[in-house]
């Protein structure tokens, strides 16, 4: 059935290009979906097309999300933001959120979706563990543990993993219908999910780059939910 999978795209603002890392597509393409890039836009016809069009959504990794969406002000430790991203990416998941599609997010997108349900981030984590890893991508830096009876626990069946990180904001306080479904030693929020959706997953770290059983088991559960929704 290979279930259209809409993967959320980057916009550089400089050069004028959308753009994704192909680590996504293709981990979806090998978990059994068929993925495809969704441009950042505003008008809202198109968001519906996206909508009418996917099966399901991977919200994909980037820069960090204006702190106006959560009611802050910038800290001068915020990284660069993406206004056109930010407002698409909020805009596409209010819409997602009132239907029963799947999502996945991942690192930014697993921000973005805890915002979009009323949650607050971290500007800039203070902890001492690193959340930013000097190693290559593909490299699981620190501990997290899974807690049981969540989505997350059933689909990795493991309490103890380690992934990979580069992160420095996180999610603050949690948004509506959210609970946390996996955590590091310093108490990061490592992963969320939502308790009213059949399938509405973030996790901070980025899976797309690790080649573990693990990775595979979060984008093969992706491409099973979505595929209910095949038309
Ligand atoms: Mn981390």
């Amino acid at each position: 059935m290979k279930p259209i999978i809409g993967i959320t795209g980057n916009y550089d603002y400089e050069a004028d290009f959308t753009w994704l890392k192909n680590d996504y597509i293709n981990a979806i393409n090998r978990a059994g979906g068929t993925a495809i890039i969704l441009p950042p836009v505003e008008d809202e016809e198109i968001i519906n097309h996206y909508i009418n069009m996917c099966n399901g959504f991977l919200f994909s990794g980037g820069g960090d999300m204006d702190p106006k969406y959560w009611g802050e002000l910038p800290d001068r430790r915020l990284g660069e933001i993406n206004p056109i991203r930010d407002n698409f990416e909020y805009n596409l998941l209010q819409k997602i959120l009132g239907s029963s599609l799947p999502v996945l997010g991942i690192c930014r997108g697993c921000q973005v979706l805890n915002v979009a349900m009323g949650g607050t981030l971290y500007q800039d984590i203070n902890t001492k563990l690193s959340h930013n890893q000097r190693a290559p991508r593909d490299y699981p830096f620190h501990a997290i543990v899974i807690e049981e009876k969540t989505k997350l626990f059933k689909i990795i069946r493991q309490s103890n993993i380690r992934v990979n990180s580069f992160h420095h904001q996180a999610v603050k306080k949690l948004g509506a219908g959210l609970k946390i479904s996996a955590i590091a030693a310093d108490g990061i929020i490592e992963a969320i999910e939502s308790e009213n959706h059949p399938f509405v997953v973030g996790m901070q770290w980025h899976p797309e780059c690790l080649e573990d059983e693990y990775a595979d088991k979060l984008f093969r559960a992706l491409v099973k939910h979505s595929s209910l929704h095949c038309r």
